[in-house]
C-alpha cells in the first residue's frame, strides 16, 4: 500500500489525493487541481474586472453630469446677473444655482437622497424659461 508523500498516511492504489491531507498523489491528479485553482483564479478575476469596470462607468456618468452642472450652472448664472435686477433674473439665477454639483448635494440632505440629475436639470431649465418669459414681458 503507498504512503502519501506529504503526511505518510497510507492511500490506496487508484487513490489520485491523500484522504488525510488532500495532496495529490500522482501528476495527473496534479494537473487537474492546477487547472481546477487556475479556473476559479481566472473566474474571481473576470468577476473582479467586470464589477470594477461597472463602478469606473457609473463614476465617469456622475463626472460628465458634475462638469456639465458647473458648466450650465456658469452660463445660467451669468445670463442671469446680466438681466438683474429684473424679476426673471432671479429665477434664472435660481436656475443656475440649481445647477451647481454642491447645491445638488445640498439636496441629499433635505430629501435623503440626491434629486436625479434629469429631474435637476428640468427644474432649473424650468426656472430659466420662467426667468427668461418674466424678463420679455415685464
Ligand atoms: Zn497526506
Amino acid at each position: 500500500m503507498p504512503e502519501c508523500t506529504n503526511c505518510g498516511t497510507q492511500v490506496g492504489e487508484s487513490a489520485n489525493f491523500c484522504p488525510n491531507c488532500g495532496k495529490p498523489q500522482n501528476p495527473t491528479a496534479q494537473n487537474r487541481l492546477d487547472q481546477k485553482i487556475e479556473k476559479r483564479a481566472s473566474q474571481q478575476a473576470s468577476q473582479q474586472a467586470g464589477s470594477s469596470q461597472s463602478t469606473s462607468q457609473r463614476s465617469q456618468r456622475d463626472e460628465l453630469i458634475e462638469r456639465a452642472g458647473y458648466a450650465f450652472g456658469f452660463i445660467f448664472v451669468v445670463s442671469a446677473v446680466s438681466v438683474l435686477p429684473s424679476p426673471g433674473g432671479v429665477f434664472t439665477l435660481l436656475g443656475g444655482l440649481l445647477l451647481f454639483p454642491p447645491v445638488r448635494q445640498l439636496s441629499a440632505r433635505v430629501f435623503g437622497s440626491p434629486l436625479k440629475a434629469e429631474f435637476n436639470a428640468a427644474v432649473a431649465v424650468v426656472l430659466m424659461l420662467l426667468g427668461t418669459a418674466i424678463h420679455y414681458i415685464l
